[in-house]
């Protein structure tokens, strides 16, 4: 079975459901693919995200995740990095482990193999205030990957970074990727980024939020 299933999925918001924000969404994502959500701002993006997190639930419809193990399965990384200020880049890191009782000899090798991966290990003591954006948002996908979540869900994750570092935490992202093969669902308003990144992109369009294309990129092409 998919790994995700989106089925006739309608959200309405407002209090008289005047924002069709989805309209009979139907989506199927298999274990492993990297999928790019892509379309204009407004098409309902971050709504189908966060269906699939579980962090909004569908109008009429349904989201069916099939999870394989006990762990978590998701994990959501945002574009405005929500990295607690007042703890180190460790700290921040170990948090979602500290949360599950994982015991602490095997967190802080965690934490260490994260950060190590990352290149964040010369600021595991440092507070968020002294990184940059870029740093900042290598500690939220370490954050997310400490849970080894089966599903990595991106909200727009590199939207705020300037371009060079964008393409440095891209290229990242797919060496990630590339290793463990973890599925992934990536938003987008970017079609340049979406077809970068993903080995499928599905496009949607506003009013209502609507799926119009579903494209499989070739594995095989040069991703840079
Ligand atoms: P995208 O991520 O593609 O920009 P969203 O999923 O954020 O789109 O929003 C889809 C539509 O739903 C937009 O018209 C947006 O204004 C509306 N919307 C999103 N969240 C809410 C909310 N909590 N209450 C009311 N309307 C919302
Ligand atoms: P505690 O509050 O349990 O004594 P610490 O303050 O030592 O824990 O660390 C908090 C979190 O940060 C833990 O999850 C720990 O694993 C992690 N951590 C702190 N420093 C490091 C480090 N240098 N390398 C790896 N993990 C670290």
């Amino acid at each position: 079975p998919p790994k995700i299933s989106v089925e006739a999925v309608t959200k309405l918001y407002g209090r008289k459901g005047e924002v069709r924000a989805l309209e009979n969404v139907d989506l199927e994502i298999n274990e492993g693919e990297f999928v790019c959500l892509v379309g204009p701002s407004g098409c309902g993006k971050s709504t189908l995200l966060r269906m699939i997190a579980d962090l909004h639930y569908p109008t009429s419809g349904s989201v069916k995740i099939q999870a394989s193990g006990p762990g978590l399965t998701t994990a959501m990384v945002f574009q405005n990095y929500s990295i607690f200020p007042w703890k180190t880049v460790a700290e921040n890191i170990g948090l979602p482990l500290e949360v599950n009782g994982t015991p602490k000899a095997e967190r802080v090798d965690r934490v260490a193999a994260l950060m190590d991966r990352m290149n964040l290990s010369d600021f595991a003591d440092a507070l968020p205030s002294a990184l940059s954006g870029g740093m900042a948002q290598r500690v939220s996908i370490a954050r997310a990957l400490a849970v080894q979540p089966e599903i990595l869900l991106m909200d727009e994750p590199f939207a705020a970074l300037d371009a060079q570092m964008r393409r440095i935490l891209q290229d990242e992202l797919l060496s990630i990727w590339q290793e463990d093969q973890r599925t992934v669902v990536f938003v987008t308003h970017s079609l340049e980024e979406a077809i970068l990144l993903g080995d499928r992109v599905v496009v949607m369009s506003a009013r209502p939020g609507k799926i119009i294309g579903d494209y499989r990129i070739p594995f095989e092409r040069p991703r840079r």
